[in-house]
Parts: C-alpha cells; structure tokens; sequence
C-alpha cells in the first residue's frame, strides 16, 4: 500500500473513515457518517473550519462572512439546517430602484436584465450532445447569438465574470450550461443571510464533532490500495478503510496519489481553473439610500464583473460589493488602498458623496486563496474535458471525491456542499455496512 519512505508496514485501518477538508461538503459528510455510526476523523488545513465560508469581525465589533452568505429558500437542505440550528435568517433589502453603471433609465436595465435571462433560458435549452457546441467557450457561443442585441450579449458576458468569475473566453460553453441547469432557484439566490454569518453555523455543526476534527493539518499525499488509505500531512499519518477528499477539484490536483490517480481521472482534474472572486465590505453610518428609494443594488455593466447589494441588518449599515473574474485578476495583488481608492470612486458616481465616504472598507481577496481552489468555484476550461465531473465523481475506491463543483444540485453554493457531501457519506455508509469496498452511483 504504502511508497518506499513513507510507512511500509502494513497496518489495520486506524479508522472507518477519513474525511479531508472542512468546508460544509466535509462537514456535511462527516456529520452523516457519525450519525450512521462510524468511527470518522475529519483533517482540515487551516485553523477554522467553513473553507470558502468563513467571516471576520470589523472594527465596530460586527461580525461579517467574507465568503458564502446568502441563500434563498429554494435551498432546501441549507434551509433545513438553519431551521435545525435555531438561528433566523434576515430578508436581503431590495425594496426601491438598482442603479445602473453607466446609467440607464429603470425601464432600460429591466430589459436588459430580462434579455439577459432569456439567453440563460436559451444556453440552458441546449441539448448537450449536440456535436456542434462540443468545443466552444461561453464567448464563441454569444458571439454566435446575432439575432439579441449586442447590448444583451455584453450584459451575458459581464454575468459570467460576475457570477462565474472567469472570462468567457476561457469557459467551457457545454460545462457552463449544465452547470446552470442544475441551478433552480426561483427566488433570488441572494434572498436572505444569517444576522451572525453563516460562519457561524459552519461552527455550530463543526461543535457536533467534538474531538473528531482535527485543524491545522493540511495534507500532502494519499496512499490508497483495495483494504485502506494513509493519509500524509508532513510527518503525520491517519489510516482509514475509507476516505472522503471533501476538496474542490484544484486542491485534488496539488495532492501526491499513491499509486498515482488514472490518467483519465488526472486529466478531468486537471480541466479545472480557479474563480477569480474579491469580496467587499463598506460600511456606512446608516443605510442612506433607502432614505431615497434606492434598494442599494449596483449593477456595473462598465466596469464588468462588479455589483453590489445592501447587506445591512439591525445596527449594522454596509453594502457588499463582489469583483469577479479578470477584474478581480487585475487588482489582485495590487495595493490596497489602489482598490479602495476605485471602489470609492465607483460608488461616488453610483451614490453621491455620500456613497464615496463609507466608515470603513474591508477587502478580502480570495483569488490565489491558498486553500480554496477558486472562488465562488472552480470552473472548467478545458474544451474536450466534456465528462470530468462523472469521472471524478466515480473516484477511485476506496477515495471519493466530494465538494460543491461536483453536486447535482446547486454546483458552486453552500447548498451544492452539502448535498455533495451528504452523497459522499450514503456511498461510504453503504459500503461499509455491505462490508466492502464501495462502488459509486
Ligand atoms: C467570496 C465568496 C462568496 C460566496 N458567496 C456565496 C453565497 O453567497 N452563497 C452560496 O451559497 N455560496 C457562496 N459562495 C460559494 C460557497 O462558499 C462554496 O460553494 C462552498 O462553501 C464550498 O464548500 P466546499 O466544502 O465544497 O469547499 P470549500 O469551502 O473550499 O472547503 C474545502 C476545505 O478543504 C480544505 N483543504 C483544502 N486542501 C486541503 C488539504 N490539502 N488538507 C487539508 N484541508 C484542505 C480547505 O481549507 C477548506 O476548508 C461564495 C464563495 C466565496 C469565496
């Protein structure tokens, strides 16, 4: 089982199951597995637990996510959870007119904003197998669509930087479809959040584990065979029948399998590329634009990638503004007060004055997170890597592989996390009671 240098013995599994990784796909599964009675460790690199969900207080002492938040009530295993947990969500405000940048009179943007839906509706009709799509970006495919105005199709583009935080002219047309097909919302996917963050459920289920999770150990390699796997971090080694690597793709692909993973499993992970994703926080006085019928939502169609809502709740007063895709890119790594200075700017055009004077700008720049693959989430690149998340998701027994890019439902939100997750889990729990090494759906 194990390469020369590493351990050579072989050992009884410490344990039924590992799970690596402690976002709310970890989590989830690990949960399950205890429920089901198994004897599980969950290992994650960094010292907290949530992953891409996380949060941090500001200087007044508020407590904000800095990663995932909202939701809506079409998540329903999220929903679930937070009904369980006792906490109640607050209603995004979104009563009173979106500014548009540049500006455009409301009738305008509203016919943008239904073009631009009726593009999704039509990316989404398309059939997979036609051979036709089999090899366009998202880019090639707009370009394709002459008979909507050119007005639409740009506003479709900037959608794809701001939701899918890469550039259109990189992402997979067919991967990019079934990807949305499996997102069903009705309502806004940014209907409500959590008052203390969503962090904070991330904690209240990690409390569940007590001293079944392990932080700050961050693996480097996986020895697996048909009985067990090791896992690596350093110098530290966990046996186990079973493993779950609750990480997204991009972070799969950094770890050293032994023996090493299918070619064909190498190469569907290798399809991926990271989200590009900066995530803001003003915070003002009071919410002033309420006060003049404004709802607080900016939506930039120049500069792309850019939009902001109101996060505000009881005494707290803050809009949250999103950077995605080679927006995000090109600040990255730029000074600070560079991208503090624009955002003031971008919101005293958007605001007033008023709106270029916040109390306080918090900046958190996921892009070259060094855990967090991308942010919102990986997305696929590769034009001839059509069934990379089918192979993935088969796994290699007894490794599966489970986070919120490779979900049936809701790719890329919490609530995809925990239904991947959840998934995981039924498939080590079945094998495991069945007494073998598990095969997958
Ligand atoms: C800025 C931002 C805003 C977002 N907004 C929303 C939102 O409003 N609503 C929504 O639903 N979703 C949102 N998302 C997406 C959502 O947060 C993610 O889809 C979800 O949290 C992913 O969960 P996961 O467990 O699959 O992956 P992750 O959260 O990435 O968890 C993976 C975990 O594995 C750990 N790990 C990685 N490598 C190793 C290793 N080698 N050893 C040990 N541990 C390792 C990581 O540290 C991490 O904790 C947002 C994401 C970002 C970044």
């Amino acid at each position: 089982m194990a390469k020369a240098g590493r351990s050579s013995e072989k050992r009884m599994p410490e344990r039924d199951a590992i799970v690596v990784g402690a976002g709310f796909t970890g989590l989830s599964a690990a949960l399950e597995l205890v429920d089901a009675g198994l004897d599980v460790l969950l290992i994650e690199a960094r010292d907290r637990v949530g992953g891409k969900v996380e949060s941090e207080t500001l200087s007044d002492g508020t407590r904000v996510d800095t990663g995932g938040q909202f939701f809506c009530r079409d998540m329903s295993q999220l929903m679930a959870l937070i009904g369980e947990s006792g906490k109640t969500p607050v209603m995004t405000h979104y009563d009173g007119e979106m500014i548009y940048r540049p500006p455009v009179s409301p009738q305008q943007g509203f016919a943008r904003w239904q073009g631009v839906d009726a593009l999704r509706d039509r990316m989404i009709a398309t059939d997979p197998d036609d051979p036709d799509l089999a090899r366009l970006t998202v880019a090639d495919w707009v370009a394709r669509q002459d008979d909507v105005s050119a007005d639409i199709r740009k506003s479709f583009l900037r959608l794809i930087k701001g939701l899918w935080c890469r550039a259109p002219e990189e992402v997979a047309f067919t991967w990019l479809a079934s990807n949305d097909r499996r997102i069903t919302n009705t309502y806004s996917e940014m209907e409500m959040f959590l008052p203390d963050t969503l962090h904070a459920l991330a904690d209240q289920l990690a409390a569940r584990l007590g001293d079944r999770l392990r932080l700050g150990i961050a693996v480097t390699g996986i020895d697996h065979s048909d009985t067990g796997v090791t896992v690596i971090a350093g110098d530290q080694q966990f046996s186990a029948r079973r493993l779950i690597l609750a990480v997204p793709p991009v972070m799969i692909r950094r770890l050293a399998f032994s023996p090493a993973l299918p070619e064909r499993l190498q190469k569907a992970l290798s399809a991926w590329a990271p989200g590009l994703s900066i995530k803001l926080q003003v915070s003002y006085d009071k919410p002033f634009w309420r006060e003049r019928g404004l709802s607080g939502a900016v939506m930039w169609h120049e500069p792309q990638g850019l939009y902001a809502c109101d996060a505000s709740r009881g005494d707290y007063a803050g809009l949250i503004i999103f950077i995605g895709g080679p927006e995000a890119q090109q600040w990255h790594g730029r000074p600070r007060k560079e991208l503090t200075a624009f955002i003031r700017e971008q919101l005293t055009e958007a605001f007033g004055p008023e709106g270029g004077n916040p109390r306080d700008i918090h900046v958190r720049d996921w892009v070259d997170d060094p855990w967090s693959g991308g942010a919102y989430s990986d997305v696929i690149i590769d034009l001839d890597a059509r069934y990379a998340e089918e192979i993935i998701n088969e796994g290699v027994s007894p490794v599966h592989f489970a986070s919120s890019e490779l979900s049936p439902s809701y790719p890329g939100y919490v609530e995809g996390a925990i239904v991947a997750g959840r998934l995981a889990a039924a498939r080590v729990i079945a094998a495991t009671l069945r007494g073998q090494p598990e095969v997958s759906d």
